[in-house]
């Protein structure tokens, strides 16, 4: 994805006041970051781990940010990133919860779906982290691919939240 700056990343978010994306806790040494290798930026609030944040590119070029809330309790089911479609033990997904755009979401309407809980989707697609104690559904697409959709699952998100009902 493109790179970003800390006041592009504040812009960008869709489901929060202004007020709110200028508070949120945006990671330091944004320059570091490996910008091309990334499909979507994702972070957890390092001193509110209840909240997280994605950054998602749009098919016209724009981003949009997300800010998550996590559900408190854990589940200890397994279930699947909706993202990635990694499927973790109860230990390494929440549900995450996120308000809806504009009117739907001042009225409090949220929209919640299972992501991996470090949001760390892409290393699970390319391997570099592995759910410990659990198979994975066995897949014929490439790691290029499942990127490819793993992207398009974060966009559909996205798209969801602007839809009113
Ligand atoms: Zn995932």
């Amino acid at each position: 994805m493109q790179s970003l700056t800390e006041a592009e990343i504040r812009k960008s978010f869709i489901n929060c006041s202004k007020g709110e994306a200028k508070r949120l806790n945006v990671p330091p040494r944004l320059n570091e970051v490996d910008w091309e290798s990334l499909e979507f930026f994702s972070w957890i609030n390092a001193k509110n781990p209840q909240k997280a944040c994605v950054v998602v590119p749009q098919q016209d070029g724009a981003v949009a940010g997300v800010l998550l809330t996590r559900a408190k309790a854990q589940g200890k089911k397994a279930q699947m990133c909706s993202f990635c479609m990694t499927l973790h033990p109860g230990s390494g997904i929440s549900l995450f919860s996120a308000a809806k755009t504009g009117e739907s979401g001042r009225r409090g309407n949220t929209l919640g779906t299972y992501i991996c809980s470090n949001l760390r989707c892409a290393d699970y697609v390319t391997g570099k982290k592995k759910p410990e104690g659990i198979r994975q559904i066995d897949e014929t697409l490439t790691v290029e691919q499942r990127l490819q959709r793993m992207l398009e699952n974060a966009q559909a998100f996205v798209e969801r939240l602007h839809q009113t009902s």
